[in-house]
């Protein structure tokens, strides 16, 4: 047989598929993570950071359900089976969220046969509901007076009607969330820097990512983890129209506080999955900046979410200062651009679609020439 041929025979014949098993995933779950890297130095020069310093993106961006919540999502649905909490078939998930976590939950709730119910304020976009629909949850809309705590009283409420066959997995508690990112988002981060990393930066929302990728590298004897990286900065993302983070860790508070539009960060409380000890330093940056880098970096062919453009914004901050050169910083890259088109920031993008006139063809014009079989008219 001729050596080409008989390669060809070896590579697809299938033991040898068996042997060394094909990427294809089982189920839409097993999607989540393994995210790559994407390297960001580019944007740091033209940023003005000439100091060799280096910094990669961890493009969370790129999950099954497009963000950073996927392995949350999982990670919680995965914890509660293996402690029998929840049956499937039995099981009604509820959860006060309208955000990533809602979608990833609703995701695998949908693969593993629970039923979900998601709560949320009546604000929410249209398209946020049509995704979770689509996705065979049920969606509760609360009124918007209340806002999130509004949300939050309707899911108890839908739990306790439910009994036993109610479950609320508590994001902004649940010892699954930073859990995830100590076994799977930390490791990941640190085989593809192959150890180098010196800096990781990443926005807080329930803390669980900062606090579960800080843990796996710096080490943590609770988890039986020995130091990879004692001396990692962690760099906490907040925006800085609520900076109760840096208040929280002895900072002061700069302009006014009040609402932000970094949705999925800045979640108006300290919270119980985030640990601050992991934290060296919480860096503040106000919407309007994380609205600019998000819009820069659409224009650098990376399509991501606002809370990408504060992050990536923090990340250039702290890798431009002397003490920095030369070092390697990975920020986290939380969701997919598209998710966000109802956010005023794609305002001027979307009335500039909406304005869009057709123009004229060149004439004489005749649809046969370009292959179609009828002339036009
Ligand atoms: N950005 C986005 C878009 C998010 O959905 C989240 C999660 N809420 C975060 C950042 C912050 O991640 P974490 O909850 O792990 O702190």
């Amino acid at each position: 047989m001729p050596l080409a041929s008989s390669l060809l025979n070896r590579v697809t014949s299938p033991m040898i598929r068996q042997v060394r098993g094909l990427n294809v995933a089982a189920r839409p779950s097993d999607l989540v993570g393994k995210t790559p890297l994407l390297d960001l130095t580019p944007f740091l020069e033209k940023h003005g950071v000439t100091n060799n310093s280096k910094l990669y993106g961890k493009m969370e961006s790129l999950g099954p359900c497009s963000s950073v919540k996927d392995r949350l999502g999982r990670s919680m649905i995965d914890d509660a089976e293996a402690r029998g909490l929840i049956t499937p078939g039995k099981t009604t998930l509820v959860e006060p969220t309208s955000g990533n976590t809602g979608i990833a939950l609703a995701f695998v709730a949908r693969e593993r046969g629970y039923k979900c119910i998601l709560t949320m304020p009546e604000t929410m976009s249209v398209e946020r509901r049509m995704m979770l629909l689509s996705l065979g949850c049920e969606v509760v809309l609360t009124p918007k007076e209340t806002a999130v705590s509004g949300a939050i009283a309707k899911a108890q409420e839908i739990k306790d009607g439910l009994g036993e066959d109610g479950v609320i997995l508590q994001q902004f508690q649940n010892p699954a969330n930073p859990k995830v990112h100590r076994e799977t988002t930390g490791p990941e981060i640190w085989a593809d820097t192959d150890g180098t990393l010196d800096i990781f930066v990443s926005g807080v929302g329930t803390g669980g990512t900062v606090t579960g990728v800080s843990q796996y590298i710096k080490g943590c004897d609770e988890f039986d983890l020995p130091a990879l990286k004692s001396d990692l900065q962690t760099i906490a993302v907040e925006p800085q129209e609520q900076m109760l983070l840096t208040e929280a860790m002895g900072g002061e508070k700069v302009g006014e506080q009040g609402p932000h539009k970094i949705q999925g960060m800045g979640a108006g409380i300290v919270p119980g999955t985030l640990d601050l000890d992991y934290v060296d330093e919480v860096v503040a940056i106000h919407s309007d900046a994380a609205m600019e880098t998000c819009t820069e970096l659409w224009m650098e062919g990376i399509p991501v979410g606002v809370s990408s453009g504060a992050i990536v914004k923090a990340a250039v901050e702290v890798c431009k200062r002397p003490e920095n050169a030369g070092k390697l910083a990975v920020c986290i890259i939380p969701s997919f651009g598209e998710r966000y088109f109802t956010h005023p920031m794609f305002e001027p993008i979307k009335t500039k679609a909406e304005g869009l006139e057709k123009q004229p063809l060149p004439e004489p014009f005749d649809n046969t020439e370009y292959g179609f079989a009828t002339p036009r008219g």
